[in-house]
């Protein structure tokens, strides 16, 4: 048994926010960007946050507090620079280092930013470090040693927090053909040294974050992990290391681990809660600190204490020493629950930020056995919605055979080949932007923002009748967010006032809070569409967001499986299709740009996962009648394991990216003989480039080729709201006439 007083880390979180509780970060980086702040101006901001982190921390009663969690923009990019891993494109700008890597961040003048891509399975984007044969790592930076010594100088001592060579190496992308992987041996020199120097400063104890190996991964992956971490535990001058996987289970990875010679393991109790039962069974960590993640990281729900208390004491004995912590980083929660002052107190009691899930560690680590009472307030209940659950039949999510469908919608649309729509919103002008605020604050009242709304629809359907498009859209200038909008109208949501998350750089979201049985009190988007179909002969289509969408971006309950809450959303969004439908609406879209996003990391959890997804969605769809057209719009083309999944969503058109891969979701849709209608997107919205007509044509060209022309769609690759109508009114007249000149040559 290891003596836990000498060397223990206690109590801990693994992370926390950076953006400031306020949002400081983000204001003080934009007015830098804008050159309303000099460089020194922002390191004052940032230093401050630090202080303030630390200070906090510390005085709340951890015994750990990590730091270099602080980042201008993102950890990984922080990572890349700290081993001077910099495509030539950006050293040959001949900027400062800060520079240098806001360029490698946000793009500058004719040099591109860093792909930007999705951190695991949460909102969180970071920056992915390219890595090819000339990358020659080297310890170039000094940001975990500076940071270690800032907080020390302000008498906090800390355990800095680095990404693991491993993950760092797994998240990066390849420069032609190379194998970042191939590179570990001189990346591991350079972490060798760090440690060194970290040891030298003073530093006890050292976090290593590997949450790659919560996701499948191969011998080879796993051999590497073995050999990196005893490579660095054999060092001679190094602090303790913690090495921390989060997500997941480490799985057949921490046995691996356990047969190093690090001090410490931390690992996901929440997401991986499996981790329990295995802990005991691996003899190699009867020998270390098993950091113990039983505080949800990633969600804003109150812990169980006696529950994650009764965690602990199981693993004691099975553990040379444990310590109490988060599940991961706590930069997926807002900071402080007491910043919201009009949430509803019954909701709130049930409540964690940053701060309160830092108490609860705290208290779980003084005394797991004395803990607070519970007090947890109650689940919103609908009995009406409940009953309706239980009821469910499978013809519940099942429509006639598409043949039948499509000759119904065929007879009562009247539509050509290669049909010409959009997939919802137009250019969210400044005007529109300020009525909705100006509604919030009462500035503007309710009439007078109908009026402006139902102005810009018939000013949105005028100009798509003008433009020549088949099926329009009213445009969605009502909807601030498409979550937002649906969360706000559903009952069973929160909104919080300063609940703000990172999702990357400065750019944060305040994600809905559904915290009980969701019902709809109301119709949602019927008056709109009503409104908008009222002013054309031609159909305008309905727009909904998808069960999974509203999912993946609101904090969900953790009190019943997410598919039983996917089922709720799914009942509120049939009624509203059943309402739309007695309006007259013929063509109804249900967008889950998410879908693929909510896929879990391990392949063997996958399908469960799709069946309950795809189950939702058919379940808010299938009342639909036969002539009722079904759309879905998914916001990208490589769709991997969830390519079956969407033949199984059947939707009557589904609209997908495709402009930037060239079609090449056509063939992939082939393959899984997807049978019904297909929008490839052949105008890359995500660029301010006006596409012409001749590209457009021969994007079309391919796809009739691949696909009967009769189920082609042709449509941008996503909503217009980011762009403007400068951009927008040509590329939209290129796309008309390129179906057209593609339908008169078949
Ligand atoms: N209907 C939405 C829009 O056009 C779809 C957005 C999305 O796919 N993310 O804005
Ligand atoms: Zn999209």
């Amino acid at each position: 048994m290891v003596d836990s007083s000498a060397r223990g880390i206690g109590s801990t979180v693994l992370g926390y926010p950076r953006i400031g509780p306020r949002r400081e970060l983000k204001r003080a980086l934009e007015q830098y960007w804008s050159g309303a702040l000099d460089a020194p101006g922002l390191r004052k901001v940032a230093r401050q946050l630090r202080l303030d982190t630390w200070s906090d921390l510390a005085g709340r009663g951890l015994d750990s507090v990590p730091s270099n969690t602080f980042s201008y923009y993102d950890q990984v990019l922080d990572t890349a620079l700290l081993f001077d891993a910099i495509p030539q494109r950006y050293r040959d700008l001949g900027l400062t280092g800060l520079d240098t890597y806001f360029a490698m961040a946000r793009g500058h003048a004719e040099v591109g930013a860093l792909e930007l891509t999705k951190w695991f399975d949460t909102n969180y984007h970071y920056l992915v470090p390219e890595i090819g044969a000339d990358t020659k790592f080297t310890l170039v930076g000094d940001k975990p040693i500076a940071e270690y010594q800032e907080a020390r100088s302000a008498g906090v001592e800390t355990r800095p927090v680095l990404l693991g060579p491993v993950t760092f190496l797994l998240l990066s992308k390849g420069v032609d053909g190379f194998v970042p992987l191939d590179a570990l041996d001189s990346l591991v020199d350079c972490y060798a040294s760090l440690l060194g120097q970290l040891a030298a400063a003073g530093v006890a104890w050292v976090q290593l974050d590997e949450p790659a190996f919560v996701a499948d991964r191969s011998d080879a992956e796993l051999a590497a992990l073995g050999r990196v971490y005893s490579r660095l535990a054999g060092l001679s001058r190094r602090p303790q290391l913690l090495v921390a996987g989060y997500f997941g289970e480490f799985g057949p990875a921490l046995p691996v681990l356990a047969e190093t010679a690090v001090e410490g393991i931390a690992v996901d109790l929440v997401a991986g809660a499996g981790a329990v039962s295995q802990i005991p069974l691996i003899p190699g960590l009867r020998s270390k600190t098993l950091v113990a993640g039983v505080v949800d990281g990633r969600n804003i729900w109150r812990t169980d204490l006696r529950t994650a208390a009764s965690t602990c004491a199981r693993l004691r004995d099975a553990v040379g020493d444990i310590a109490v912590s988060t599940s991961c980083s706590l930069q997926h929660v807002p900071y402080d629950l007491a910043a919201e002052t009009s949430l509803d107190p019954s909701v709130a009691a049930r409540l964690a930020f940053a701060r309160q899930k830092v108490d609860e560690v705290v208290s779980l680590g003084k005394d797991a056995s004395i803990v607070a009472p519970e007090g947890v307030g109650r689940v919103r209940r609908d009995l009406d919605v409940r009953a309706r659950i239980a009821a469910l039949r499978p013809e519940d999510r099942r429509r006639v055979a598409y043949p039948d469908r499509a000759a119904a919608q065929a007879a009562r649309l009247g539509l050509p080949p290669l049909a010409t729509t959009t997939i919802g919103s137009f250019p969210q002008t400044s005007d529109i932007r300020k009525a909705r605020a100006d509604l919030r604050t009462g500035q503007l009242g309710e009439a007078d923002y109908e009026g402006r709304m139902r102005a810009e629809i018939e000013r949105v359907i005028r100009l798509q009748e003008d433009l020549g498009l088949d099926v329009l859209v009213h445009g969605e200038p009502e909807r601030n967010d498409m979550v937002q909008y649906f969360g706000e109208l559903l009952a069973g949501f929160a909104f919080t006032d300063n609940g703000w998350v990172q999702s990357y750089g400065s750019r944060c979201v305040r994600p809905p809070i559904l915290h009980g049985d969701v019902s709809r009190p109301a119709p949602m988007t019927v008056p709109w569409a009503t409104y908008a179909q009222s002013l054309t002969s031609r159909p305008v289509k309905g727009m909904l967001t998808g069960p999974v969408t509203i999912l993946a971006w609101s904090f969900v309950r953790d009190d019943q499986p997410l598919g039983v809450t996917a089922d709720q959303v799914a009942l509120a969004l049939r009624d509203e299709i059943r309402d739309l439908e007695a309006a007259g609406i013929g063509i109804i879209q249900v967008d889950e740009p998410a879908l693929r996003e909510l896929l879990p990391l391990r392949a063997e959890d996958r399908q469960a996962y799709l069946d309950w997804a795809v189950n939702a969605f058919r379940l808010a769809t299938a009342g639909a009648a036969p002539s009722t057209q079904i759309h879905t719009h998914l916001c990208y083309s490589e769709f991997g394991d969830v390519i079956k999944a969407i033949d199984g969503l059947d939707a009557d058109v589904t609209t997908i990216e495709a402009a930037r891969s060239k079609m090449e979701v056509l063939a992939d849709l082939a393959t899984i003989g997807y049978h019904r209608g297909v929008g490839p997107g052949v105008y890359d919205i995500h660029s301010p480039r006006i596409p012409n007509t001749d590209e457009m044509a021969d994007l079309l060209r391919a796809a009739v080729e691949a696909v009967p022309a009769s189920r082609v769609w042709a449509n941008p690759d996503c909503g217009l709201k980011t762009r403007n109508y400068t951009e927008v009114e040509p590329a939209l007249r290129h796309l008309v006439k390129a179906a057209q000149r593609v339908r008169a040559s078949l």
